[in-house]
């Protein structure tokens, strides 16, 4: 059976001298596998090999559960030309890399997320737009937190996951200093959400959040204008929050946190 759909190759690797094994996160079959024959070949009718971020609309042949779809159609979209500027700064490069990597994790074969699909388009989009450390930070951020609503991990970012009890963000960046003691707030990933002080005690992995950075979580809106210093500590926390879901440290995380 013949399957049309719109694809973004989240990884590739070479196969033989002429082909490529993919994988593909598309937009309404979710990830694939696919073996792309002859995508090494000078004149191969998909326009070339392959490359991580290719865009466009594809044909596949789907086979057995668990074996490789074969690749007979590629066409690229042009919006993807953008994406072509992503490897014009390492550290863009790095999130958007960091991205697929974790869409390849938490996504499963055939289990479509067209709404995931339609952010992650988005976020290679605005990330080839934009080459600002800060503001590429903030892309991350959003797209992790996209990925774990999509996948039915969403944490509660606005209330105590324990007592219930309310986290009152604040339409701005409180100044620390003013706040301190007063705003305590703390993550725990063991119930995936905030914990207030009068709960913490019960949940010894949880990590003290800075004002700023609950502040930002709990109102996403005021990440646009968050300092570095908060959106560096808010990355943090995800990729520790992404390690205990997955159970292992993403290979990427490195190259991000060492900003
Ligand atoms: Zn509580």
């Amino acid at each position: 059976m013949l399957t049309k759909d719109t694809a973004i190759c989240i990884r590739a690797i070479d196969y033989s001298e002429t082909s490529q094994i993919l994988t593909f996160f598309t937009r309404d079959t979710g990830k694939i596998g696919a073996i792309a024959k002859g995508s090494k070949r000078p004149k191969s009718s998909f326009g070339g090999p392959f490359e991580i971020f290719s865009y466009g609309k594809i044909v596949f042949a789907e086979s057995d559960k668990d074996k490789l779809s074969t690749l007979t159609e590629f066409e690229s979209a042009l919006a993807g030309a953008g994406f072509s500027k992503l490897s014009a700064n390492l550290f863009t490069l790095n999130c958007c890399l960091f991205g697929a990597e974790l869409l390849n994790k938490l996504t499963h074969d055939y289990d479509p997320h067209p709404q995931l699909f339609d952010d992650f388009l988005q976020f290679l989009q605005n990330a080839g737009e934009d080459t600002n450390n800060s503001n590429m930070l903030t892309l991350l951020i959003l797209f992790q937190l996209s990925l774990l609503k999509e996948t039915g991990l969403q944490p509660v970012l606005s209330h105590c996951v324990n007592c219930k009890s309310r986290y009152a963000s604040r339409d701005t960046e409180p100044v620390l200093s003013a706040v301190e003691g007063t705003h305590e707030v703390y993550f725990s990933s063991s119930v995936n959400g905030l914990i207030c002080r009068d709960c913490e005690a019960a949940f010894p992995d949880k990590i003290r959040l800075s004002p700023n950075a609950a502040n930002c979580l709990s109102n996403l809106k005021l990440l646009t204008d968050a300092q570095e210093k908060t959106l560096k500590e808010i990355e943090k926390l995800l990729t520790h929050h992404l390690t205990e879901i997955l159970g292992h440290k993403p290979k990427m995380a490195k190259y991000i946190l060492n900003l």
